[in-house]
């Protein structure tokens, strides 16, 4: 049979943009099939706060994948993103892949400054966690900014269209197999394009289905922790002396009741809390501009709590989008508490929140009370760290610190993979998020320029 393309690619997210920047180097010819819809038509027709639950959500899919519309915080660390150093033992040589990402995202107009690389000022906040049993992280992040990351987005996709097919609002539903090796991929319109070589890159929103397709091929699945917690927004000034050092506060925690581990994410100095919707489950998320204009009074923060289950449960995302559906149930979407209600067993009313020194930047939550909702094993160990924090930053254990949930953070199935993440079935690359293997930016695109890489050396 004759191929259409040498390389197909499934999802335009970073990890399918990145592998293909790398494809077309080489001079390869690469479909990339998009069931989203390109950057400038990206939309959300969201009503008067409320998600319209769209069959393909525009915040989520589309060019440039779920965080097209995010602040872009690259984090240049092994630690943070993903699992990518369970594939490349070498540290050198994934921090060699980092590397190659800055690069492409530097061409393609990221800014400059590097926060987190001030070696004194991490010392001195590693000896000030430590001296309160948080251990402090560093992680060098360069951050492009909600803005930017559009326009470099856009830049790629400019770089992109006069050197491969790129086809939107084509979701591929099967992925063609013959003998054990892959043959290209049939869309929901029917249609057949051939390639001996098929990156998927599918991204969380593409979960369920190559879950699904995983199953029917027969590919070898395991199970990944599921982490579930809060975002916590608290007055910028709080955590000011941090956040203007290392921008992006990585904080660990053993809760001392439960001995699990706290963390807190994506943090977001200036920063507006938004919400996300995690297929038709609505729950919160936070980003920031570097645009000063732009900049909010408060900064925000997930909490999150990593909890591995034990045999015999086998759906951790089951479990945490049932727990932040009870938050949707009960307020038409995501919650917020002020911290000082929910540790007197008040709910929070809207006369209570407008009382409060911190003013949510996410107008649509309904106040409520997250005590209804969070399992009591999360909500104290979240309590507890909120305690420690305050040790480190006063002022972030205050009662007018605003608590929206619930922030879950999903790794999709996770699928035998080849140390260049070829699946087990021949030249089928699983990348990204959807293979379970990364969950940011920086190792997504890095997943991406690795399959690729195993690609150039087998068709060239
Ligand atoms: C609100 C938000 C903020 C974030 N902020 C940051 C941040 O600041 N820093 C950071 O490092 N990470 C951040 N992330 C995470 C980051 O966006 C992801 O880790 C990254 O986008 C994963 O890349 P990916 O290519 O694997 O998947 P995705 O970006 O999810 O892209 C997958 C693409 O595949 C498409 N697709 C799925 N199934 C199919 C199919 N069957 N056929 C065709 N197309 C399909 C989807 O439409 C999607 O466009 C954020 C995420 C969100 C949601």
């Amino acid at each position: 049979m004759s191929k259409d393309y040498e390389v197909i690619i499934i999802g335009a997210g970073p990890a399918g943009i990145f592998a293909a920047l790398s494809l077309v180097e080489k001079g390869l010819n690469v479909l990339i099939l998009e069931k989203g819809a390109p950057l400038e038509e990206r939309s959300c027709p969201r009503k008067e706060g409320y998600c319209s639950n769209c069959s393909c959500c525009g915040v989520l899919n589309g060019w440039g994948g779920a965080g097209a519309f995010s602040d872009g915080k690259l984090t240049f660390s092994p630690e943070f993103g993903g699992n990518l150093k369970q594939f490349i033992d070498d540290e050198k040589e994934l921090q060699e892949l980092f590397q190659q990402v800055d690069k492409i995202f530097l061409e393609h107009g990221a800014p400059a400054e590097i926060y987190g690389a001030d070696d004194a000022a991490v010392r001195e906040l590693r000896r000030r966690a430590s001296a309160v049993d948080i251990e402090f992280i560093p992680a060098p992040i360069r951050h492009l900014g909600t803005e930017n990351c559009y326009r470099v987005l856009q830049d790629i996709s400019t770089t992109l269209q006069n050197k491969c097919i790129i086809r939107f609002r084509s979701m591929v539903q099967q992925i063609l197999v013959e003998n054990e090796m892959v043959t290209g991929v049939k869309l929901e319109s029917g249609e057949i394009f051939s390639a001996p070589c098929v990156i998927c890159g599918p991204g969380r929103q593409g979960t369920p289905w190559f879950l699904q397709e995983s199953q029917r091929l027969g590919l070898t699945i395991q199970n990944n922790p599921v982490d579930i917690g809060v975002r916590v927004e608290i007055p910028a000034w709080v955590m000011e002396d941090i956040t203007s050092k290392v921008y992006e506060s990585k904080f660990h925690y053993y809760a001392p009741f439960f001995d699990d581990k706290v963390r807190t994410f994506c943090m977001n100095p200036y920063g507006q809390v938004v919400l996300e919707n995690s297929e038709g489950v609505i729950t919160v998320n936070g980003h920031s501009y570097r645009d000063k204009l732009r900049h909010s009074e408060n900064t925000n923060f997930a909490l999150l709590v990593s909890k591995n289950f034990t045999e015999p449960f086998r759906e951790p995302i089951r479990y945490g989008r049932y727990i932040a559906s009870l938050a949707n149930m009960l307020g038409g979407g995501v919650l917020v508490q002020r911290l000082g209600d929910l540790l007197a067993g008040k709910r929070t009313t809207g006369e209570r929140l407008a009382k409060g020194i911190v003013k949510p930047t996410l107008q649509e939550a309904t106040p409520g009370d997250l005590s209804l909702v969070l399992p009591y094993r999360y909500l104290r160990s979240i309590l507890e760290m909120l305690e420690a924090l305050d040790r480190l930053a006063p002022g972030v254990y205050s009662r007018n610190t605003l608590l929206y949930g619930v922030e879950v953070k999903f790794y999709s199935h996770r699928l035998e993979l080849s140390t260049s993440l070829e699946t087990e079935v021949e030249n089928l690359f699983a990348v990204g998020d959807g293979a379970g293997i990364t969950r940011g930016l920086v190792q997504a695109s890095a997943s991406g320029l690795l399959a690729a890489g195993e690609i150039i050396r087998r068709l060239r």
